[in-house]
């Protein structure tokens, strides 16, 4: 676990479950186009949101690489899920520049909404196979430079579903602040 303070905001990393962020006003989706249930983060996401999920995102789809689109979250233990579709790794190019796409337009839609805090996945370092350590560089980079300009974003998570990826993700938080 690991913590930082950004101008009065709040960033931080640790090992959990995507599905179990009570605290969390939204959770991000490492959606696939169709915003179907799936492996990984999607198929957690819906089946602990339940069939209104699939039924509130089926007239949503699909949607592009770096794109972010904002659902209630059903029965999850927040208020909304923001599904963004990650780059596949090596095929959506620059997948650099639409993984990072994914984080500033969550994060964007999430403070256009007036929400207050997001947690995310590690967004593509699953089935679509972008390196765990890059993949943590851009998106703790990107956070770093649209949080400030957030006017309701005041809590961003990470939530890393293993221990070698919280580490990952946890010393880059704290390198990006020295
Ligand atoms: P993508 O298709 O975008 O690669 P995946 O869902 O396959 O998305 O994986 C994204 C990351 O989320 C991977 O690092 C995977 O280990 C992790 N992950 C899988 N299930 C969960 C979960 N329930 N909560 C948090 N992270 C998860």
């Amino acid at each position: 676990m690991a913590q930082v303070e950004l101008n009065g905001k709040i960033v931080e990393c640790l090992r959990g479950d995507i599905t179990r962020q009570d605290d969390m006003e939204a959770v991000v989706n490492a959606a696939n186009a169709q915003l179907m249930p799936g492996g990984g983060v999607a198929g957690a996401i819906h089946s602990a949101a339940g069939p209104g999920l699939v039924a509130e995102c089926r007239p949503m789809a699909p949607i592009r690489p770096g794109e972010a689109v904002l659902t209630g979250a059903h029965d999850l233990p927040n208020r909304f899920v923001i599904h963004c579709l990650g780059p596949v790794y090596g095929v959506d190019e620059p997948s650099d520049h639409w993984l990072a796409e994914c984080y500033r337009n969550a994060l964007e839609l999430a403070d256009s909404k007036g929400i207050a805090s997001v947690a995310f996945p590690a967004i593509s370092t699953g089935a679509f196979g972008y390196p765990l350590e890059s993949a943590a560089e851009i998106a703790l980079a990107t956070v770093r430079q649209v949080l400030p300009g957030l006017e309701n974003v005041t809590r961003v998570r990470f939530v890393l579903f293993g221990a070698s990826d919280e580490q990952v993700f946890s010393s880059r938080l704290l390198s990006t602040i020295e």
